[in-house]
Parts: structure tokens; sequence; C-alpha cells
């Protein structure tokens, strides 16, 4: 039989190929040091992340005539390798994907020839402006208005928890445009560029649970700020749809970060318990240990296929709210999971700074809120599941 390599029989010899020459640069620019060097004096590795679009590794989601592959499947191995590599860096390319592929999908022509050369040679970085002071989970409650005034949409309201708010370049900030009718019917998403003087205030960056050095989590106040008719996404009052697949494409990615950042924790539980020796043996060889790390690697792999699965399902053409949804759900429980037991497989030294433990247990527990909370997952899964049920026209009970 042959010896078992997975990443043969999951990815196309073109993917393992650019997994790997994304690991040698990775590896060559120290981005793991860096990341060490972030912790300790907190900045954020702006070049770091140009080098990697110059290197052409940026978008690769997009087209061919944009100089990309044009999957999403070579998107989430970037997420993952990063997240693996260097979180802060994984950060910034996060929202920064989300922005190019939505306008990849939605832009006009001159939308994608104005915005996504910069964003894939990583001079511009990207935000996702949808989460407001009053509308978190209820997305449909978004209260910022967007009115068109001769040829200028002028937008006003206030947007919290944006991921690089204010380091972006360019923001997807979605505002309503039809308070008449329902807000699913009624809201629109526009291309800001929140340059000096445009309205668009920095209100404060957060400091959160979790959250890594180098990361940057915003709460930002738009002011009539003024943008031009043509920066409209997609159609007036077209919004919720390009939102629900923004959230769908965000989802499937974030959860292939969290999956690489769970891997190098995961390796230190296993190097560690190899190591350790207490009563005279390696604490590996205690059950209590070991199948602490049987649990992780298994809840772990199963996050990854479903990343992958989800991926391509997209890259099908696929409806995936359900899939994305499942991906970042195990996602973020597996890196929970891989980050609390290895606390606990570390002992005393997993509380400490010595390791990098105390810190993936927090941005582990940070890992269930964003992009959507664990809870309103699992809502879209069971709502999923229903509906297909009672699409079924013969309902097969389990009748004795
Ligand atoms: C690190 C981080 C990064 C983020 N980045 C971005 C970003 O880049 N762009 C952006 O727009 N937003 C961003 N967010 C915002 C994020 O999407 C919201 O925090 C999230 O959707 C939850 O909204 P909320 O915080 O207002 O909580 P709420 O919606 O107020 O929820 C509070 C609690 O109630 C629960 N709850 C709410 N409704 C239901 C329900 N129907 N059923 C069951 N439970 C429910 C929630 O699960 C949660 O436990 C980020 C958040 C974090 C923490």
């Amino acid at each position: 039989m042959k010896k078992r390599n997975k990443e043969e029989v999951l990815f196309s010899s073109d993917e393992n190929k650019f997994r790997d020459e994304l690991r040698d640069f990775l590896v060559r620019e120290e981005a793991k040091k860096i990341e060490q060097e972030i912790y300790g004096s907190d900045f954020y590795p702006r070049e770091l992340y140009e080098k990697l679009g110059e290197e052409g590794f940026l978008a690769p989601v997009l087209p061919a005539e944009h100089g990309g592959k044009g999957k999403l499947v070579y998107e989430a191995i970037l997420a993952e390798e990063l997240g693996a590599a260097c979180v802060p860096l994984a950060w910034i390319q996060s929202t920064s994907s989300y922005v190019y592929a939505t306008i990849a999908r939605y832009g006009s022509e001159e939308q994608k020839r104005r915005y996504l050369p910069p964003l894939k040679k990583g001079a511009n970085i990207g935000a996702i402006a949808i989460t407001e002071p009053e509308a978190g989970s209820d997305v449909m409650r978004i209260k910022t208005r967007a009115e068109l005034l001769d040829d200028k949409y002028v937008i006003s309201g206030e947007k919290r928890n944006i991921t690089n708010g204010s380091k972006a370049d360019i923001l997807l900030v979605w505002a309503i445009t039809n308070p008449g009718v329902d807000p699913a019917r009624g809201m629109s998403a526009f291309i800001v560029e929140p340059k000096a003087g445009t309205g668009v205030e920095v209100l404060e960056d957060y400091n959160l649970l979790g959250g890594f050095p180098g990361t940057v989590n915003s709460h930002l106040r738009f002011d009539a700020v003024s943008v031009p008719e043509e920066n409209i996404l997609g159609g007036e009052n077209e919004g919720a749809k390009i939102m629900f697949d923004e959230l769908s494409i965000e989802r499937a990615l974030y959860a292939a970060m969290l999956v690489g950042e769970a891997r190098p924790v995961l390796e230190l539980a296993v190097a560690y318990s190899m190591e350790r020796e207490q009563f005279g043996t390696s604490i590996s060889r205690f059950e209590a240990i070991s199948f602490k790390i049987a649990d992780m690697v298994t809840r772990l792999e199963a996050a990854k296929l479903m990343v992958y699965h989800t991926a391509r399902l997209i890259d099908k053409g696929f409806d995936a709210e359900q899939e994305s949804a499942m991906s970042k759900l195990l996602a973020s429980e597996a890196f929970y999971e891989v980050a609390h037991s290895t606390v606990q497989i570390l002992g005393g030294r997993g509380l400490s700074d010595e390791y990098p433990a105390e810190w993936a247990f927090r941005m582990a527990r940070l890992s269930m809120i964003p992009a959507g909370t664990n809870e309103i997952m699992r809502f879209i899964i069971q709502r999923e599941v229903y509906k297909e049920h009672k699409s079924k026209k013969n309902l097969n009970l389990l009748t004795r």
C-alpha cells in the first residue's frame, strides 16, 4: 500500500505547489520570529504584508485577468498558512481578502480596474464594515444611512469592531438606502476610501481579549462621508445579497485561518508531552495526555476537511451558507479545544508567557464571536436543515 500523503489526496499539484512556495517564503522572511517580536513590542506588520503582495501570493481568488488563479481554495490555503506562520499578518490578509473577493464578484469593470491591483499588490489594506453599536448578530437592523444627493452618496452612521478599521485604505460599508422597505430590500454596499478629511473618524481602537499585538479592531464614525455615485457595489438596494455572499466567503476563510492558528499549538502540545518527564517517564505515555492529543488532532482534521469542502463548493458556484457556518463553528471549537488542552498538557508553564499556549487560549476564545457568533452559526445550520427537510415531499418518518 502507498505511504499516505494527505495533501496529495486533498489538493491538486498546483495547489500544493502554491502552498510549498508560500511556506518557503514565510520561512525565508522569518514570519514566526516576527510574530514573536510583535508579541513583545506591538507593531503592525504592514511591510511584510506588502512583500507578500510583491511576491505574488496575495489574492489568488481573483480571476486570471486580474493576476489570480480564480479559486477560493487557494485563498483558504493562504489563510491557513498565514495563520500558522504569523497571526497578525493573517489578520491583515483576512479582511483584505474578503474585500477583494467581494469586489471581484460584484464590482463593475471600472471598480475592479481601480481597486483590485493595489489590493493584490499588498499596497492597500481592506476592511469590512457591517457591525454597528446596535446591530451585531441582527445585521438587518443597521442604521447607517446613505443618501444620494446629486451624483454623490452621503453616508452617516457608526460601525464598531471593525478588523483593520483604522488602518484600512478601502472599506466595504453597508448602509440603508431605502428606509421605507424591509432592510433586505433597502440596503446597499459601498466602496469607501477613508482618507484623511473624508469624514471617516476613528473613535477607538479596542483592546480585546485575545487581541494579539499587531492586530487592530476599530470603532468608526461616518460623518456625512461623501462618495461618488459609482462607488456603490452591485446595484442600489442589492446590499443584503452581497452581504450574505460576503459572509459565506468570510466564514470559510476565517475558519481556514483558525485551522492554521491551531496547528503550531497542537505541535507544541505533542512535542512538549514527548519531552516532559514525570514519574520516571514521558507524560505522553499517560493516556490522560495522549488521548487529549487524539481528540485535538481529530477535531482539527475534521475542521480542515470542512473548510476545503466549503471552498470547493463555493468554487463550483454552489450556495454554501450552511457549510461555511459549519466550517466556522467547527474550526473555532477545534481551536478552542486544542488551545485549552495544550494549556493543560503544559501544566504551570501553559499559563505563563514562556510558551504561546496562554495566548492561543485567549485567541481561541475570541474566535467564537467574529464573522457571526457560534450561536448564530448553529442557528443558520439548523435553519438550513429544517428548510431542506420541509422541501421534501414525503417526510420519511421513522415509525414502527
Ligand atoms: C475580534 C472581532 C473582529 C470583528 N471584526 C469585524 C469586522 O471586521 N467587520 C464587522 O462588520 N464586524 C466585525 N466584528 C463584529 C462581529 O461580527 C460581532 O461582534 C458579532 O456578529 C456579534 O455581534 P455583537 O457583538 O453585537 O453581539 P450581539 O449580537 O449583541 O450578541 C450578544 C449575544 O447574544 C447572542 N445572540 C444574539 N442573537 C441571537 C439569536 N438569535 N439566537 C441565539 N443567540 C443570539 C450572541 O450569540 C451573543 O452571545 C468583529 C468582532 C470581533 C470580536
